[in-house]
């Protein structure tokens, strides 16, 4: 059953899980391990303050890592995006991008496919396959690590929605910021939710004690319904109490994320609705002029309709910033993963019509 061994795999265990999984009889060999797989190890040849016999005992009966890179694809622009093949042979997206300041981020998924629907996004036209694993997200960050050096920040704004999978992105955090293995700053990892109120107030009672971006996209209530079928159950009201409510707990600003889509969203009023919405919450506005997705009837507004909608927001004083194109010529940019939905569907129809 090597499917088993894989499916587990220590890139998503802490020291001390490592010392009961592999039946060590010493932390400090546990904790070598941990630190060798943070440092972007993928065999425990490389291990080399371990014994080798040591090294060809755990190398037969453990993995260190249950996914490997299936495509590689790179644009001029220096994003990567990895489609990355999981235990069961379903495959998720995930993203480098850099900024003109240098800056490597890295844009990572946390479910195979999504259940929110969102009408203008990729992934939520595909469906929702399952949760990823804490090591299934740890991976994909070591993955891109190997692909282009040390990373600055890590954001879940790749396939999923985070707040529906929390568990396991706290997990894979908190082996991500480790003191003893990889060490990031919480300060540069960001969760982007589609709106879903329960998992803000939970994040901000329980952690991850991360920075948090909404994606508001709209703050007319009947289009954002439309748009976005989580505000049916979680109204721009109760929405903003949420934010308010993490603004107040964690000391922090919340990000609010807008997808501008031609002649939708972009106006005046759409602008008006946005400030009284922003009105006494502790936020950055980042506007995303919408990404093309085949097969969906929306488009992208032009630079002047974006520069006018930024410019109504800064008149009332709000703190903007527009996202740049990036990725878009490999379909890396936001809201465009999927083009992995086959291997995903694939797997929906195996699951509904079980031989
Ligand atoms: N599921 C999470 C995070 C992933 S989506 C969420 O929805 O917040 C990351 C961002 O991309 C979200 O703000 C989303 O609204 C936006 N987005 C989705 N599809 C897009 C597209 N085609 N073009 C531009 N932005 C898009
Ligand atoms: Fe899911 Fe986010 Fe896409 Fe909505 S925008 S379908 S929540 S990935």
């Amino acid at each position: 059953m090597t499917i088993k061994k894989n499916e587990i795999s220590l890139s998503g265990m802490f020291p001390e899980e490592i010392q009961n999984f592999c039946g060590l009889k010493e932390k400090f060999r546990a904790e070598q391990i941990f630190r060798w797989i943070a440092s972007g190890v993928h065999s425990f040849d490389d291990m080399t303050n371990l014994s080798f016999d040591m090294r060809s005992k755990l190398k037969k009966d453990f993995s260190l890592f249950s996914t490997k890179i299936k495509e590689t694809l790179k644009d001029k622009d220096g994003t990567i995006k990895l489609a990355v093949e999981l235990y069961d042979g379903s495959v998720i997206e995930t993203v480098l991008l850099t900024d003109k300041a240098k800056r490597k981020t890295a844009c990572v998924s946390c479910q195979a496919g999504c259940p929110m629907k969102c009408a203008f996004c990729k992934t939520g036209q595909i469906g929702f396959l399952r949760n990823l694993s804490a090591s299934e997200i740890v991976e994909q960050f070591l993955h891109l690590e190997r692909e282009a050096g040390a990373l600055d920040n890590i954001v879940f704004m790749g396939m999923g929605e985070p707040m529906l999978n929390l568990n396991e992105i706290d997990k894979a955090i908190k082996i991500l910021a480790h003191p003893k293995g990889r060490n990031l700053s919480k300060r540069r990892i960001t969760i982007s939710t589609s709106g879903l109120c329960e998992g803000i107030y939970d994040m901000a009672d329980k952690g991850p004690e991360v920075r948090l971006a909404v994606s508001l996209t709209t703050a007319d209530e009947v289009l954002r319904s439309e748009l976005m079928p989580v505000n049916k159950t979680n109204s721009l009201d109760e929405l903003k109490q949420a934010i308010k409510y993490f603004n107040s707990k964690s000391n922090k600003r919340v990000t609010l994320e807008l997808a501008l889509m031609k002649g939708l969203n972009t106006d005046k009023k759409a602008a008006q609705q946005v400030m009284e919405f922003a009105k006494g919450l502790e936020c950055f506005i980042n506007l995303i002029p919408w990404n093309p997705v085949e097969g969906l009837n929306f488009k992208s507004p032009s630079e002047a309709e974006v520069r006018n909608f930024e410019n109504y927001l800064k008149k009332a004083g709000l703190n903007i910033s527009t996202r740049q194109k990036r990725g878009q010529k490999i379909g890396g940019a936001c809201g465009q993963l999927g083009s992995t939905a086959s291997k995903i569907k694939q797997a929906l129809i195996q699951r509904e019509n079980p031989v």
